[in-house]
């Protein structure tokens, strides 16, 4: 069944305190509260496991936003899927356009970083997108095609549903621009369309396709109330509550 999903990136903010109290202040805005969608907050490393033991992990799950791309051993500085596991994530964000530009993550090192996630029971929340420059030549399906067929289309069926996607147009990410509900809507059923030609329309009908760039209270209700457009990864609104909960509240 297709999940709806909303899930916060802190990316690199908050300390380990106010880390703790944003998701305690969450746990306490959702306790007892029946929702229309699952929701997920990607913290950093260091927070993980304080927060897994801070709130209720049934209702709101947790991510890392990136694991090593090595299983063990002398890799200095790095963090496994394992590691991770064992904080009580059950999530991790792979492949954000911010690691893919600003720490050269490749195709190659996205589909090993995917595979040892899945080898340690992580749901991948896979990001692609295209930059501005893309957007302008009209190639954002021919660059987010690319960018499935080189980390992710490469797995089973079984575990390709496993997978969550975020369609994030990099353009939008942290700019206030957001795409449009109609251009949402076009690339998230393009997206789709791909994932029923390589595993089949349950495979395709069962993926759940976030939107992630400026999303927030006021643009979420119409950007989810696309056929394929299945919640949103937000960065700059998770970091509040009143916001982060405005978004859920959208379902
Ligand atoms: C993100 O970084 O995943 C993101 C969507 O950021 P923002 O919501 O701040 O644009």
């Amino acid at each position: 069944m297709r999940k709806n999903i909303v899930a916060g990136n802190w990316k690199m903010n908050k300390t380990l305190q106010e880390g703790l109290a944003l998701a305690t202040e969450l746990n306490s805005a959702l306790i007892g509260k029946s929702l229309n969608c699952d929701v997920i907050i990607g913290t950093p490393f260091i927070h993980l496991a304080s927060v897994a033991s801070a709130i209720d992990t049934k209702q709101i799950g947790i991510a890392a936003q990136n694991c090593a791309d090595k299983e063990s051993g002398a890799y200095t500085g790095e963090v496994s899927a394992a590691m991770i596991k064992s904080t009580g994530a059950d999530y991790v964000i792979l492949g954000h356009s911010e690691r893919r530009a600003y720490y050269g993550e490749t195709f190659e090192t996205l589909k090993d970083k995917v595979l040892l996630a899945l080898k340690n029971n992580l749901n991948p929340i896979f990001c692609i997108g295209e930059v501005l420059a893309e957007r302008e030549e009209n190639r954002q399906n021919e660059v987010v095609k690319a960018q499935l067929e080189g980390s992710v289309f490469n797995l089973s069926a079984e575990d390709f549903g496993k997978i969550i996607l975020a369609y994030e147009p990099v353009w939008a990410i942290g700019t206030g621009k957001t795409a449009s509900p109609e251009q949402a809507q076009e690339i998230h059923a393009y997206i789709r369309s791909l994932v029923a030609q390589k595993f089949g329309n349950q495979v395709a009908d069962n993926a759940t396709i976030l939107y992630g760039g400026s999303c927030n209270a006021g643009n979420a209700k119409e950007l989810f109330t696309n056929p394929d457009v299945d919640g949103g990864l937000i960065g700059g609104a998770s970091l509040k509550v009143a916001d982060f909960c405005a978004i859920i509240d959208a379902f």
